[in-house]
């Protein structure tokens, strides 16, 4: 049996065409159904729903063969042990720095001051603001960034920006881009090791549908 790990949203829908160009399909529809384990139609591999951010957890310890997780996830939360074999191109979007509409951020920047950053991405945002010689204080979120500005809990946000819709409805804009993000595939390097045939054909799956989309 082989255990592919996902989270529900974006990775799991822009995943799903992946699999189907092989003809593998998933027999349930998370939003329907409160399993966390989905069979699919090979017998052989099933699909395991996990938080977006435990991805890395279950591949590295084994909970899951592989999995599909956001740059993103595998910058903040470490990528120890993990193989990286593709970037899959999907779920693309981008870390930038973001502001209320009324606020100097060129000025606050240029004049050295603290910046007030709230994010749930602290290690991404620490380091770039460190390589701008910009001194921050990390105000540690788990959600609703956008609304930090707006509260006046902090002058600035550090987020994911996709179509940038969230950011306008919140009379917010972007400043800066930090960085680009897709979904890669990360694999277990016992499970690669062990169930060398089928997980070799799973990851050529990946690679074929991803060429093919590219
Ligand atoms: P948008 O309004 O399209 O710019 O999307 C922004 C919102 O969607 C923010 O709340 C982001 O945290 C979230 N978001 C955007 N892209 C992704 C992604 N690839 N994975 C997870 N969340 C995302």
């Amino acid at each position: 049996m082989i255990t592919l790990a996902l989270s529900k949203g974006r990775i799991f829908e822009e995943t799903l065409p992946l699999l189907a160009a092989a003809g593998i399909e998933v027999l349930e529809d998370p939003e329907k159904s409160r399993k966390l384990i989905l069979p699919t139609n090979q017998p052989d591999l099933r699909v395991v729903l996990v938080r977006a951010t435990d991805v890395p957890t279950y591949v590295q310890y084994g909970g899951a063969d592989l999995g599909v997780t956001g740059k993103d996830t595998l910058i903040e939360h470490g990528a120890q042990g993990l193989y990286q074999p593709l970037d899959l191109c999907i779920a693309q979007c981008r870390v930038s720095v973001a502001v209320r509409a009324d606020f100097d951020y060129a000025l606050a920047v240029k004049q050295g001051s603290r910046l007030k950053v709230a994010t749930k991405y602290t290690a991404i945002a620490r380091d770039f603001f460190a390589s701008k010689g910009v001194h921050v204080d990390m105000i540690k979120l788990y959600g609703s960034m956008e609304l930090a500005p707006l509260t006046g809990l902090a002058d600035a946000i550090v987020d994911l920006v996709s179509t940038g819709n969230t950011l306008k409805a919140n009379h917010l804009v972007e400043v800066e881009r930090i960085m680009d993000i897709s979904s890669h595939l990360v694999v277990n390097q016992a499970a690669l090791k062990l169930k060398q045939a089928p997980m070799r054909r799973l990851i050529d799956v990946f690679a074929r549908a991803t060429q093919a989309q590219a």
